[in-house]
C-alpha cells in the first residue's frame, strides 16, 4: 500500500483549501452579478493577494470577464469583474407527460436555442434514453454551438431520483423502476449526464439565477399536473437519504380520499392539483362544453361559472394548508411557488393564503416571505440545465466527501 507522506497530506489540504477559495469567488461574483477587487476583499474576506491569484486564475481561464467600473475607491475607478457567460454551454431536457423539452443555454442559464420534441410512445427506456440523446444532438447542432464548449447534459425527471447513480429509482408517468437513465445516455452522447427531480432541477436554478440567490434556506412549492417541492438549507440543495425527498403532493390529506396518480388514497394532489380540479368541473357539464385544462376552468370561472370558481377556491384552500404544513415544520425566510398551476391566479391563491394564515402556527408568517413565479416549458428545461451548470459553482468539499 502507498504510505501518505506528511507533505502529500499537507499538500492535498492547499489544493483543497485553493479549490474552496476558488469556489468562493464564483460563487460571490454570481450572486452579486459584478464586483471590483476591493468587493470582493470585502465579501469573501480573503485577503488582497489571494483574491488577486485566484481572480488572474479564473480570467486566464475565462470563467471571469473584466468590464466596466465601479465608483470610485480610494480616488481611482476599479474594474468590474462578472461571470463569463459564454464560457460553455449546458443543455436541459425535461420529460414531459407526452412531450420532451430541451433547451441549450450559457453558463448564466440564459436560453439560446429551444426545441419542443414529441415523447415515444413505446415507455421502453432504451427507446426513451435514445430519443432524449437525438434532442440533445438535434439541438446543439441546429445552435451551431462547438460540441468541446458543451459541459454536460442535465435531465429533470418527475419522480423518485438517485441523483449521485443517475438512477431513476421510481417515475409514475413513465412507471419505471430504477432505470439507469444517465448511464444509457451518456454511451450514447460521451458527454456528462446528471438527472435530478424536475422540482429539485427549478429549485437549483433559482438558487444559482433566481430569487433563492442571496437566500440561505428556501423551499419551492409548484402547482400544476401534481405537486412538488424542493428545498434548500444552508446554500444546499436538501436530497433526502438518497434522493428522494420533496413528495410535498403525496402527504396524506385524507385517507378516505380519492385514488392519487400514486396508486395511495387521498394524497394532497389528489385534492388540489390541476387534473382534481379539472375532472371535479368536467362531471357537471357535457361532453362537448367539459373543460380539459386549468385554465378552461380559469375561462369558466371568469364566465361566471360558480362551480368551477368553488373547484379553483377549494383547491386553493387545501393547498394553502398544505403550505401550513411546510412553515409550521421549516419556517423557510422564502418560500417560492411557481408551476403552470399558477396561472389560475387569484381564484386559487387569495383562498390559498387565507387558508394558510388561518392554519399555521401563530407568528411563524410573521419572517416568511412568498412569491409567485409563472412557471412555462422553458423554465423547466433551463433548470434541467442548472443541474449542469450547478456542478461548476459546487463546493469542492462535496467532491471531496467532507461536506454533510
Ligand atoms: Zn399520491
Amino acid at each position: 500500500m502507498k504510505k501518505l507522506s506528511v507533505s502529500t497530506f499537507v499538500r492535498g489540504n492547499k489544493d483543497l483549501i485553493k479549490a474552496i477559495n476558488r469556489n468562493l469567488i464564483l460563487n460571490t461574483v454570481r450572486r452579486h452579478g459584478a464586483l471590483s477587487r476591493t468587493q470582493l476583499t470585502e465579501i469573501s474576506r480573503l485577503s488582497v493577494g489571494a483574491v488577486s491569484q485566484i481572480t488572474q486564475e479564473l480570467i486566464r481561464e475565462a470563467w471571469l470577464l473584466e468590464g466596466g467600473e465601479g465608483d470610485y475607491t480610494g480616488g481611482r475607478r476599479q474594474t468590474l469583474l462578472r461571470l463569463n457567460p459564454d464560457a460553455g454551454c449546458a443543455v436541459g431536457l425535461k420529460l414531459m407527460e407526452h412531450r420532451i423539452v430541451c433547451a441549450l443555454t450559457d453558463l448564466e442559464a440564459k436560453v439560446l436555442l429551444y426545441k419542443d420534441l414529441p415523447m415515444p410512445m413505446d415507455r421502453d427506456p432504451a427507446v426513451i434514453a435514445a430519443a432524449l440523446s437525438e434532442a440533445v444532438e438535434a439541438t446543439v447542432s441546429a445552435s451551431g454551438v462547438e460540441r468541446q464548449k458543451l459541459l454536460g447534459v442535465g435531465v429533470g425527471v418527475a419522480g423518485v431520483m438517485y441523483p449521485q447513480q443517475g438512477i431513476v429509482h421510481y417515475s409514475p408517468y413513465l412507471d419505471w423502476r430504477d432505470v439507469p437513465l444517465a448511464e444509457l445516455m451518456r454511451v450514447r452522447l460521451r458527454l456528462p449526464v446528471y438527472i435530478e427531480n424536475d422540482v429539485n432541477t427549478l429549485t437549483l436554478s433559482e438558487q444559482l439565477f433566481g430569487a433563492g440567490r442571496h437566500v440561505e434556506s428556501f423551499v419551492v412549492v409548484t402547482i400544476g399536473r401534481g405537486i412538488g417541492m424542493g428545498l434548500v438549507i444552508n446554500h444546499q440543495l436538501y436530497q433526502g437519504a438518497k434522493g428522494g425527498m420533496g413528495e410535498f403532493g403525496h402527504i396524506t390529506f385524507d385517507a378516505a380520499g380519492p385514488v392519487c396518480t400514486c396508486g395511495k388514497r387521498g394524497c394532497l394532489e389528489a385534492f388540489a392539483a390541476d387534473p382534481a380540479v379539472v375532472a371535479f368541473v368536467r362531471h357537471s357539464r357535457s361532453a362537448e362544453d367539459a373543460p380539459r385544462t386549468i385554465d378552461d376552468v380559469v375561462a369558466l370561472a371568469d364566465a361566471g361559472d360558480t362551480l368551477a370558481n368553488a373547484a379553483l377556491r377549494r383547491s386553493g384552500e387545501i393547498l394553502g394548508i398544505g403550505l401550513s404544513t411546510i412553515v409550521n415544520l421549516l419556517c423557510p425566510s422564502l418560500i417560492i411557488l411557481s408551476g403552470e398551476g399558477v396561472s389560475a391566479g387569484d381564484y386559487r391563491l387569495v383562498p390559498m393564503m387565507d387558508a394558510l394564515r388561518a392554519h399555521v402556527f401563530n407568528g411563524l408568517l410573521d419572517d416568511v416571505r412568498l412569491i409567485v413565479e409563472e412557471t412555462d416549458d422553458h423554465a423547466w428545461a433551463r433548470g434541467a440545465a442548472s443541474l449542469v451548470i450547478g456542478k461548476l459553482f459546487e463546493s469542492p468539499l462535496i467532491e471531496a466527501g467532507i461536506a454533510l
